[in-house]
C-alpha cells in the first residue's frame, strides 16, 4: 500500500507550513494522517429551538441574524463583534472575540446553525464564539463530529478538513490488515468502514461497530508482536548453564531468605540452566528483597564462569546496588565494579579493560553498561532494576548487539494482572509476594496544609529519637518546558531551616545536582548526618535508609497513586515504626479518592488496581515507559473483553503460521509498528 505512504504535505490543504505542525501530532503521511483518531465526540445533531435553550448547557441552533452585527474596539487585543438571531420562539445574544472579520460575514436576514455552550439568564440566553455555518453548507453540525487533540497551528477544523481528504484520498488503498477469517469469526467490519466511521460516524452504533473492529485490531497486532518478540528469542541460544549449590550464598547472608525470595530464585536458576536465554521479570513490592534475588543470580552466573551486568535507572541507585552488594559477593569471590557518569576516567579504562578480560564478574552501572565502548569477555546475564525504565526495544537491542544474555527484570511497579498480560507478554513473571519478617505498615495520613505546626511538632519528636526524615516536594512549574525543582526544593529546604527548625540539620537534593553531589548529600543522609532531606522525586526508587522513619509528601495531589506508594517505601526499610504523611489541599473527587487509598492499603499490588481504575491504563502502557506501541484507541479498563477475543484469535493464528510467514503483510505491519516504537525511543 504505498499510497498510504504518500507525505502529508501532499494531501489538499496541508502545504509545507501546515505539514510542520502536523508532524507535532506525529502525522507524517497518509496513513499516519487517518490513523490520528478522535478524543471525543460532539452530538451536534438536531437543532433545539431558542426557546428551549437552557443555561448550561452545549446545543445547536437554527437561528436567523435579526440586526447588523456591531464591532467595538474595546482595547488593544480586545475586539467584539455582537450580534442577535432569532428563530420564530425567541432570540438569541452572539458574542465574537477577536474577530472583527465576522462583522461583515453575517448579513442580516441570512440563516446559520450555531453551536455552542448556552449562557447568560433563562430570559436572556446569549452564546460566546460560537461555531457556525450556513445552514445550506452544514458540515461540522447535523452530525456527530469528531473532537481531535491538538496542538499549536493545528485547529480542529484544520484536522477535520484534512482527515476528511485524507480518507477520501486513500479509501480505495486501504486494504485489510485482518485475514478475512479473522474478521467474519469476530463479527468485525471492514477496515474502511471504520476509519470512516471512527472519524465521521453516521451514528453511535457506527461508532460502536468502527471502535470495536479498530480496538480488536490494535489488540491483535499488539500480541502477534509480543509473540514475534518472545519467539525471536526463544529462537536463540543463551549461555546455557550447570546447576549450582546456593549453600555458600545462603550461609553468606545476614538472615534468612523468605520463602517468596526463595521460590523466585528457583525460577531463575531453572530458567538458567535452559537452553534458550532466561526472559524473566521479578515483580514485588518494595522492600520485598529483590536485590538478593539479583545477587543469587550474578552468584548463579559467577559460578559458570559468566559476567554479569546489573543496571539501575539512575547513578545514585547504581551507587547504593554497589555498596550493598559489593561486600557480599567479593566474599563469595565475585569481584565487582562500579562504573558511572561519574567514574574519573582512569578508573574507567581500568574497568573497561578488566571487564574485556573477564577479571571482573560484575559491572554495576546505568544503561551506559551496554553501551558499544562497553566490551565483556562472556556476559551472561543482564539484570536491570525498575523494569519501567527498560522498554522491550532495549531488551531486544541486547540480542542486536550479538550478546544473548539471560535477562532477569526488577519491578516495585505492581501491574495488575490484566495488564501484565498485555506488558509483560514476552516475559515469564516471578511475583514475591511476601515481605521480609518484621515489617511493619507505615501509618498513613492525608491531611490538608493547616496541619503543618502538627506536621513539623511530629517530625521534630522523631528526629530527637533519633529518626530522619523525607520531605518531598513537587517541581514547581514556571513555564510548561522549564519546571525549576531546584528552586522548588532549595526554597523549601531554607524556609525549613530558618522558620521552622533552625536547630535541624536540613538538606536539599534535586535532580539538577550533579551526580557528585547528590551522591554526597544522599551518603551524610544515609550516614544520619543529616535530620530531614528535602527531595524532588530522585529519591523515589530504591535508596534505601533504614533509619529513615517519615516521609512527608507535599502538594500530594502532583503525584499518582503508584508514585506516592513508590515514594512510602522509602520509609519502613529498618525496624522503627514508619509514618506516611499526604498533603493536599486539592479536593477534587479523584485526589480525595487517591489518598484515601493510600492510607488505606499498603499493599503495592492493591493500590496498582485502584491506580488503573482512576487513571486508566495510560501510565503504565505509555511507550515511554515500555517500548510497546501505545494504544490509540482501546482502553484496557474497559475493553478487557475483547483484548481476551483478540489475543485468542492471535493465539489461533500463531497456532497455525508460528512465524506469520503465510501471512506476510500482517507480519510486516507488525514488524513496522514494533520497530517505530524502538526508533522512537531514546
Ligand atoms: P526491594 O525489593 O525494594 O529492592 P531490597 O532488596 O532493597 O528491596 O530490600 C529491602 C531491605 O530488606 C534491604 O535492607 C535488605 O537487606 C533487606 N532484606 C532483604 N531480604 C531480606 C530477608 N529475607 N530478611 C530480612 N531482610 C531482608
Ligand atoms: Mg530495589
Amino acid at each position: 500500500m504505498p499510497e498510504l505512504h504518500t507525505d502529508v504535505r501532499y494531501v489538499k490543504g496541508v502545504g509545507e507550513a501546515r505539514a510542520k505542525s502536523l508532524e507535532k501530532l506525529g502525522i507524517t503521511d497518509l496513513k499516519s494522517l487517518i490513523s490520528y483518531f478522535p478524543r471525543a465526540y460532539e452530538d451536534r445533531r438536531g437543532c433545539k429551538k431558542i426557546a428551549d435553550l437552557t443555561v448550561g448547557e452545549t446545543a445547536c441552533v437554527c437561528g436567523t441574524v435579526a440586526s447588523e452585527p456591531r464591532a467595538s474596539h474595546i482595547r488593544k487585543g480586545l475586539d467584539l463583534v455582537k450580534l442577535r438571531v432569532v428563530d420564530e420562539t425567541a432570540a438569541l445574544e452572539l458574542t465574537y472575540f477577536n474577530q472583527a472579520y465576522l462583522k461583515s460575514t453575517f448579513r442580516t436576514g441570512e440563516t446559520y446553525i450555531f453551536y455552542g455552550s448556552v449562557e447568560g439568564t433563562p430570559h436572556r440566553v446569549q452564546m460566546t464564539n460560537p461555531i457556525f455555518e450556513r445552514e445550506d453548507a452544514r458540515q461540522v453540525t447535523g452530525r456527530i463530529v469528531p473532537i481531535y487533540p491538538l496542538t499549536a497551528g493545528v485547529s480542529q477544523s484544520l484536522l477535520y478538513k484534512v482527515i476528511r481528504q485524507g480518507l477520501d484520498a486513500c479509501a480505495d488503498d486501504l486494504g485489510d490488515i485482518l485475514p478475512d477469517d479473522v474478521r467474519l469469526a469476530h463479527s468485525l467490519c471492514h477496515v474502511r468502514y471504520a476509519y470512516e466511521n471512527i472519524h465521521f460516524p453516521i451514528d453511535e452504533n457506527a461508532l460502536a461497530i468502527a471502535r470495536r473492529r479498530l480496538v480488536f485490531e490494535e489488540l491483535f497486532l499488539l500480541t502477534l508482536g509480543l509473540h514475534l518478540l518472545r519467539s525471536h528469542r526463544s529462537g536463540v541460544q543463551g549461555p546455557r548453564c550447570k546447576s549450582v549449590n546456593f549453600q555458600g550464598f545462603y550461609d553468606a547472608l545476614p538472615f534468612s531468605l523468605t520463602n517468596a525470595q526463595r521460590r523466585a530464585i528457583d525460577d531463575i536458576a531453572r530458567d538458567m540452566t535452559q537452553d534458550r536465554p532466561m526472559n524473566r521479570l521479578v515483580q514485588g513490592d518494595v522492600g520485598s528483597g529483590k536485590t538478593m534475588i539479583a545477587a543469587a543470580a550474578i552468584f548463579f552466573a559467577a559460578k559458570n564462569g559468566l559476567q554479569s551486568a546489573l543496571m539501575a535507572p539512575t547513578e545514585i541507585l547504581a551507587e547504593q546496588h554497589y555498596h550493598s552488594l559489593a561486600p557480599l559477593l567479593e566474599r563469595l569471590g565475585i569481584r565487582c565494579a562500579l562504573l558511572t557518569a561519574a567514574t574519573g576516567a582512569r578508573t574507567r579504562r581500568s574497568v573497561l579493560e578488566q571487564l574485556s578480560s573477564g577479571e571482573i564478574d560484575l559491572a554495576i552501572g546505568t544503561h551506559a553498561l551496554l553501551s558499544a565502548d562497553v566490551s565483556y569477555r562472556c556476559l551472561g546475564l543482564v539484570v536491570t532494576d525498575e523494569q519501567h525504565r527498560f522498554g522491550v526495544s532495549q531488551r531486544a537491542s541486547l540480542s542486536q548487539k550479538g550478546e544473548n544474555p539471560h535477562l532477569l527484570v526488577m519491578s516495585a511497579t505492581p501491574i495488575p494482572r490484566t495488564l501484565a498480560l498485555m506488558i509483560y507478554g514476552d516475559l515469564d513473571v516471578s511475583v514475591v509476594d511476601e515481605l521480609p519478617p518484621g515489617r511493619q505498615s507505615i501509618d498513613t495520613f492525608a491531611v490538608k496544609s493547616d496541619y503543618h505546626p502538627r506536621i513539623y511538632a511530629f517530625l521534630r519528636k522523631l528526629v530527637a529519637e533519633g529518626r530522619q526524615a523525607y520531605i518531598v516536594c513537587p517541581m514547581v512549574t514556571e513555564n510548561d518546558d522549564l519546571p525549576d525543582e531546584r528552586k522548588a526544593v532549595t526554597q523549601y529546604a531554607q524556609k525549613l531551616q530558618t522558620e521552622v527548625f533552625p536547630d535541624l540539620r536540613i538538606a536539599a537534593i534535586h535532580g539538577k545536582m550533579k551526580p557528585k553531589e547528590k551522591d554526597a548529600v544522599m551518603r551524610a543522609f544515609a550516614a544520619g548526618e543529616t535530620d530531614i532531606l528535602v527531595s524532588t522525586t530522585v529519591i523515589e526508587v530504591g535508596v534505601d535508609v533504614p533509619n529513615a522513619a517519615l516521609m512527608l509528601i507535599e502538594n500530594a495531589e502532583c503525584f499518582g497513586l503508584s508514585q506516592l506508594h513508590q515514594l512510602r517505601g522509602r520509609v519502613g526499610r529498618g525496624r522503627h515504626k514508619s509514618y506516611c504523611v499526604l498533603v493536599s489541599d486539592n479536593t477534587g473527587e479523584d485526589n480525595v479518592q487517591r489518598l484515601r487509598a493510600m492510607t488505606q492499603t499498603n499493599n503495592g499490588f492493591t493500590i496498582a488496581e485502584e491506580d488503573l481504575k482512576l487513571r486508566g491504563p495510560g501510565d503504565f502502557f505509555g511507550s515511554r515507559q515500555h517500548g510497546l506501541p501505545s494504544l490509540k484507541v482501546a482502553d484496557l479498563t474497559c475493553d478487557l473483553e475483547l483484548l481476551h477475543e483478540a489475543k485468542s484469535a492471535a493465539e489461533t493464528l500463531i497456532a497455525q503460521d508460528a512465524d506469520l510467514s503465510a501471512h506476510a503483510a500482517l507480519k510486516t505491519h507488525v514488524e513496522e509498528l514494533f520497530t517505530l516504537t524502538q526508533s522512537s525511543m531514546n
